[in-house]
């Protein structure tokens, strides 16, 4: 099994981090989670068609976790010979967004199908759609997949995903603040993916902003480095791959940002530019 931090990014443009995104691949099933600005390009630079990507795994409906969700179908359904759906997982709320975005699409398959007549053979741009939540689990092949509550309210729902394959685990936490769910998906996990955000540097900039409390606000919903290395020994994870930087993590910094989960946590420590990876 191999997880690939495609993007590290977060709601904040940064030029050299896309939008968080994270792709496992094991029993030649290529599964990305979540799909953040720029997530196809990094996809591409790790070696992976966006038509080799069957099924895509929501951890919650924020816009920096979906917003090229469009591109991953449009890309897909231009590039393939035949129409195969995508396959979206996500929480209660993600039929509703899928529509919504296929609405957006309408005009450019009208466009397509005018011109392409193997296109238009290939009939309409379809997802399908399942809405999970706590407690399901269900099969990607030969991949296995739970779902555990997660809590970055006021979004509610938001989950997470435990990944098994060969006795392997990889459990994946979008934003959240630690919680029983978030232990339970990471129990004795090979590798546990969590978002992170700096508490010290985001209430600095805070303070520097005129308009510094939505800046604030932003700490009460997500793990810090030190929470998220604090679950993964609580959890007895063996690797804690960081993810999502908030503020985005600088060249030279990546130092700093380890030694703060290493205060709390003795494993492996993972944390990187995009296309990061670690295999298992
Ligand atoms: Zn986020
Ligand atoms: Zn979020």
């Amino acid at each position: 099994m191999k997880i690939t931090l495609l993007g590290t990014g977060s709601p904040i443009p940064d030029p050299n981090r896309a939008g968080p995104c994270t792709l496992v691949q094991a029993a030649g099933e290529n599964i990305m989670v979540d799909c953040g600005r720029g997530a196809i390009m990094r996809l591409m630079a790790a070696g992976v068609f966006p038509g080799m990507v069957g099924t895509m795994l929501v951890t919650h409906l924020h816009s920096d976790h979906i917003t090229d969700l469009n591109d991953l179908v449009t890309s897909r359904w231009v590039m393939m010979p035949v129409n195969v759906p995508l396959r979206v997982v996500g929480p209660p709320g993600t039929r509703a967004v899928v529509d919504a975005m296929l609405n957006m699409l309408a005009l450019d398959q009208q466009y397509r199908h005018d011109h392409h007549d193997d296109l238009r053979a290939n009939g309409p741009l379809t997802v399908n759609v399942e809405e999970v939540g706590p407690g399901d689990a269900f099969t990607v092949g030969a991949v296995t997949v739970s779902v555990h509550e997660t809590d970055h309210r006021p979004v509610k729902p938001s989950i997470g995903f435990r990944v098994e394959h060969a006795g392997k685990v990889v459990a994946l936490a979008g934003d959240t603040v630690p919680c029983v769910g978030v232990d339970e998906m990471c129990r004795d996990a090979d590798v546990y993916v969590q978002t992170v955000i700096r508490n010290d540097l985001v209430s600095a900039l805070a303070d520097a902003l005129p308009n510094g409390q939505r800046m604030r606000d932003i700490l009460d919903y997500h793990s810090t480095p030190e929470q998220a290395a604090q679950t993964a020994t609580r959890a007895g994870v063996k690797r804690l791959m960081l993810t999502h930087y908030v503020p985005p993590m600088q060249p030279g910094q990546e130092g700093e940002w380890r030694a703060l989960a290493a205060a709390h946590f003795a494993g492996e420590i993972i944390l990187g530019p995009d296309l990061t990876s670690t295999e298992i």
